[in-house]
């Protein structure tokens, strides 16, 4: 019986995640045995706080950080008159015909549930106070997000004609990235450098590993002869095509370019390690991939073919879905020239931020996306 349990909890996660809805469901208020039930998406991971008026009798749900779905005015059911939202205040205005017991607050999936039923007048007179919480909730701990810009230190990544050095390039769109993601207020960014410094490859995967990233984002501008545009990649043990092959293969030798010597791993070990790439990262890569070439494409040059596999180290994370972009290829001069424009670093960050957050908005479609 024990070793059912395991598959049978992966089963439920898998089923609940198929029965999720993917668009932004409305709130609801329901009627339900003379309770009312009021019915959130999207609020269980936010912090709120429940306070009740006797004068007129109402419940007052704040919701600072809540995005409301659908009409603002729900009609009443059981104790609750009306539900009305209010933009500004960013609360939720529960009217009662009388006076109401404690509600039952749960979590169901990624909505707060409410259930509100009559009670004693004295009690309800007793819980109200516009200053007095009656329950609260905080929010949930937001993802982590890293971004890797490669290179550093002693390992300067392609040069350009002009001079320009990847691994400032990269460092200022990793930034400007982080900025973006920040203000948007979805995710927490790391950087698995801040500075010009050396971090060899394995120090960059250890790092989200460690800081249970929900994303790896490596950011580069190499070089590839005749190749021009930004492109996105993805692990794959064998390379989509030859310029992949030979980007991951001097990539991958940045540690050496770093001055660390590593000991070769034996095959065997590397086809385990490969192995332990599970379908749902392989997956989940994909599908951030391919929202990155989708923000990308309307705004900058891309590379024909722009999504494409290779071998590349930093993404050999079993656990973190993982991208590295080209934003262009310093060996181009156009792409030189652009990359060096804050401008369109900034555009490229935005984009790719963008990405960032279409993934995270939607984190159960990693299961149901198959096909
Ligand atoms: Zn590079």
């Amino acid at each position: 019986m024990g070793p059912t349990l395991p598959r049978r909890g992966l089963l439920a996660a898998a089923l609940a995640a198929l029965a999720a809805p993917a668009m932004a469901e409305s709130a609801s208020l329901g009627g339900e045995g003379g309770a009312a039930r009021l019915v959130l998406p999207g609020a269980a991971g936010q912090a709120w706080r429940l306070t009740a008026d006797s004068r007129p009798a109402r419940l007052i749900l704040s919701l600072p950080r809540h995005d409301w779905e659908g009409p603002r005015g729900l009609p009443g059911a059981g104790p609750v008159r009306a539900a009305n939202w209010d933009p500004r205040a960013r609360r939720l205005m529960i009217d009662l015909s009388g006076p109401v017991a404690m509600p039952d607050i749960s979590k169901e999936g990624g909505a707060l549930v409410l259930s509100i039923r009559p009670g004693p007048a004295a009690a309800f007179a007793r819980m109200a106070g516009p200053n007095r919480p009656i329950a609260q909730g905080q929010a949930a701990p937001r993802p982590v997000v890293v971004l890797d810009p490669g290179h550093g230190g002693k390992d300067p990544g392609t040069i350009g004609a002009t001079g320009t050095y990847e691994k400032r390039i990269v460092l200022a769109a990793a930034q400007e990235m982080k900025r973006r993601l920040e203000a948007g207020g979805r995710c927490r960014v790391l950087l698995t450098r801040s500075r010009d410094v050396f971090v060899p490859l394995a120090g960059r995967v250890e790092f989200a590993r460690r800081n249970r990233a929900v994303l790896f984002v490596s950011i580069h501008a190499d070089s590839a002869p005749g190749a021009r545009g930004a492109s996105v990649y993805t692990l794959s043990e064998t390379a989509s095509d030859a310029l992949s092959a030979a980007l991951a293969r001097r990539e991958n030798a940045a540690d050496a370019a770093g001055g660390l010597n590593l000991p070769p791993v034996p095959a065997d070990v590397q086809r385990i390690l490969l192995s332990l790439v599970r379908q749902e990262t392989r997956q989940g890569s994909t599908r951030l991939a391919s929202m990155a070439v989708s923000a990308l494409r309307p705004r900058v040059p891309l590379l024909p073919n722009t999504h494409r596999q290779a071998a590349f180290a930093v993404l050999k994370s079993p656990d973190v879905p993982s991208m590295l972009v080209e934003i262009g290829f310093l060996s181009d001069r156009r792409d030189e020239a652009q990359l060096n424009r804050p401008e369109h670093r900034a555009v490229v960050a935005t984009a790719l931020a963008g990405a960032v957050e279409d993934y995270l908005e939607r984190p159960g479609l990693g299961v149901a996306s198959v096909g």
